[in-house]
């Protein structure tokens, strides 16, 4: 045994090691994205970073088009398509496919709602992430199922 390992405290500094975040290790891409009807809104047609992208259908009362968000957490990287985009305009979030409308999940604390789309066929709520329906709005960008439980738990109302 060396005398090096007993200093570092052998064992006991083994045990303090930091085990990494399994969260924070995995790359947060959304694979996997549907409406409330188990239609795949993922659009090969438009990719972000190699993924293909979220296409969801924008419904503002002057303006209807495609809204193409990258499907990488975090990214605001996004392409309107046929949209006349007004900043700061709540609009109504829906399939491409259905028309059905995403339902609302929470109240963002920009006083418009977060959407949920799920990530798995079932629509389940435990199974989403979310979106902001105010062009715009920080939280305009992919919320993980994390970032909506947080807030879940906040009281705005
Ligand atoms: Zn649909
Ligand atoms: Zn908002």
């Amino acid at each position: 045994m060396s005398i090096n390992w007993l200093l570092l405290g052998g064992h006991q500094s083994q045990k303090r090691e930091v085990i990494p975040d399994q969260d924070a290790q995995k790359a947060e891409v959304v694979t996997e994205c549907y409406c409330p009807n188990g239609h795949s809104v993922l659009s090969d047609g438009h990719k972000f970073q190699g993924h293909p992208g979220l296409s969801l259908m924008l419904k503002s009362k002057t303006s209807e088009g495609l809204l193409i968000i990258s499907p990488v957490l975090g990214d605001r990287d996004r392409n309107f398509v046929g949209f006349e985009r007004k900043a700061g305009e709540v609009v109504d979030i829906c399939c491409p496919t259905c028309s059905e409308s995403f339902p609302i999940y929470n109240q963002c604390p920009c006083g418009a709602h977060l959407v949920a789309l799920f990530t798995s066929p079932k629509a389940h709520f435990a199974q989403c992430i979310g979106i902001c329906q105010r062009l715009g709005c920080l939280h305009s960008e992919l919320l993980s199922e994390r970032d909506l439980r947080l807030y879940s738990r906040q009281d705005y109302l």
